[in-house]
């Protein structure tokens, strides 16, 4: 999507032209030489993710209203991705989150207007508050992957949540369901405890708490980034 959302300069009023620059036709002020480059809008999209399900809203507001949406918005100027996350999630669920992962960048467009986005996708752990839809948000559920909506407020979000899926039903994975290899993997590359050789504690009754204890010494927003959680209940 190419369409620019103005047919007058917005600097002086002067009708636009096309104005071809490396081969792309580019609407041109022919007074000042302002030339609209239909660059999208930054937005952030986020999954927050708990027991394998994710948080969605159903949108209190034309675009789209009554449909299904990720949650997030639109990164306000001289604001970073992280903290539009933050933003955007608190506004519209009340909830504070950690960001586990990052998805990736998917392009859409927003509104009657067909505002060109691009929609920078997260998966985040809730840190705090209690879930309750507010903002722009009506109604908020949390899905389980084979309940997920079949139709969503906007065409990426459905690409977003098949790349969500393919991490095998989720980002975010509880500390007591890796496998003993896979936690003395995270704690010695990732966190860079030394350990001794796995095969020295795997064998022993102790060899798996022994591994799982180096992940108390870690915040939730640490553990968050390699896309590890406490599961409530769970002695720490
Ligand atoms: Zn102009």
């Amino acid at each position: 999507m190419n369409e620019s959302a103005f047919t007058f300069c917005p600097h002086d009023g002067t009708r636009l032209t096309e104005h071809i620059e490396e081969g792309i036709p580019r609407p041109r002020c022919p007074s000042c030489g302002f030339i609209d480059y239909c660059n999208p809008k930054p937005c952030v999209a986020v999954l927050i993710e708990e027991h394998g399900r994710i948080l969605v809203g159903r949108r209190a507001k034309e675009p789209a209203k009554g449909f299904w949406d990720i949650l997030g918005g639109f990164i306000d100027a001289g604001e970073t991705a992280e903290n539009a996350v933050h933003r955007e999630v608190l506004e519209e669920c009340g909830l504070r989150v950690t960001i586990a992962r990052y998805l990736g960048s998917f392009s859409d467009t927003y509104g009657p207007r067909g505002i060109p986005t691009l929609n920078l996708g997260f998966v985040a752990v809730s840190t705090g508050g209690e879930a309750r839809a507010d903002s722009d948000v009506a109604e908020l559920r949390w899905f389980a992957p084979d309940e997920l909506p079949e139709t969503w407020a906007f065409p990426h979000q459905q690409a977003m949540i098949e790349a969500w899926r393919r991490l095998a039903g989720g980002a975010v994975r509880p500390i007591h369901d890796l496998t003993t290899e896979e936690a003395y993997r995270l704690v010695r590359d990732h966190f860079g405890h030394p350990l001794p050789p796995l095969d020295a504690i795997e064998n022993e009754d102790w060899g798996r708490d022994y591994v799982l204890q180096h992940f108390q010494r870690h915040t939730a927003e640490e553990l968050a980034s390699a896309g590890l959680i406490w599961e409530e209940n769970e002695t720490r």
